[in-house]
């Protein structure tokens, strides 16, 4: 009599459903395997070292529900749960932006400008937290405080907070720089943000992952640049003289962004790009 296992399939088997990602995946192969090794239980490294091991019925099930939900376009990072960014891993959940490599960029450039010390940071529009925690854990002596305009995004930033164990970051509900004026009596040293940048009728909008990401993270008026423009002249009566402004953007709005932050008086006004090589991170200081 054949044993139940000879129904089950094999860790290579599994790996090369791969392919019934071809149509909806920009990266086939690492999806599979980030779903095998949550099903598994395993690092990445078990599922080459172990190819011919059979996937228990349980693993099966739970395997075959995971790959028909990628299949129907829903993001690996709402399936598994979580997202690796910077040296943290992050739930996410449907509420608020996936956190992407594009923002580690911003994270490292941060990183750049100020050292460890007793300095005040704020990140606005915080999400899952991404660039807070992640500022956070490198600048232990930082502190930084962290807004979002939904309640939701707020209570995920505080678990991954509170998870990570990162002590130095206070979250608050409310738009932009708005909760500041509770949240921090020091003026501060650096504000970041990756605000939503996308235009309204960006075709990509109907593509991908966005499609499960509320547009609350991603679409701005004004081509992408009404919240841009907002936090560019609210976040000069919070800042230091020399304070930092860090934004995120769009590849093709290094230029309107320049003009933003120089038409508010910022000094030392200039575009980064990302590992792709596009615009995406724009500085601005606070004249002294
Ligand atoms: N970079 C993201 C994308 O193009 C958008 C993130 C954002 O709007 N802040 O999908």
């Amino acid at each position: 009599m054949a044993s139940d296992n000879d129904s089950m399939i094999n860790i290579t088997q599994a790996l090369a459903e791969a392919e019934s990602l071809q149509q909806i995946s920009d990266s086939p192969q690492l999806d599979v395997q980030l779903l095998l090794e949550q099903v598994l239980e395993k690092p990445g490294s078990y599922l080459y070292t172990w190819p011919e091991r059979k996937l228990t019925e349980q693993q099966q099930a739970a395997f075959m529900d995971m790959l028909r939900r990628r299949q129907a376009g829903e993001p690996v990072a709402h399936i598994l749960g979580y997202r690796d960014f910077w040296t943290l891993s992050l739930a996410v959940n449907a509420t608020t932006l996936i956190p992407r490599p594009d923002t580690e960029r911003l994270v490292e450039l941060a990183l750049e400008r100020v050292a460890d010390g007793p300095y005040h940071v704020a990140d606005l529009g915080t999400g899952t937290g991404a660039i807070a925690l992640s500022l956070a854990s490198e600048r232990p002596r930082w502190m930084l405080y962290a807004t979002d305009r939904l309640e939701d995004a707020v209570r995920l930033a505080e678990q991954n907070r509170q998870r990570l164990n990162i002590p130095n970051v206070r979250l608050q509900v409310g738009s932009w720089c708005e909760p500041l004026q509770t949240l921090s009596a020091e003026p501060l040293d650096m504000i970041v943000s990756n605000p939503p940048y996308i235009d309204p009728a960006d075709p990509h909008l109907k593509q991908g992952d966005v499609r499960f990401e509320p547009h609350s993270a991603l679409v701005a008026d004004h081509s992408g640049m009404a919240d841009i423009e907002l936090i560019a002249l609210q976040a000069v009566d919070y800042l230091k003289k020399g304070g930092w402004l860090l934004l995120e953007h769009g590849y093709d709005q290094g230029e309107r962004v320049r003009d933003t932050l120089i038409e508010h008086s910022y000094l030392e006004v200039e575009t980064f790009v990302d590992l792709g090589g596009q615009d995406r991170v724009t500085q601005g200081r606070r004249p002294f």
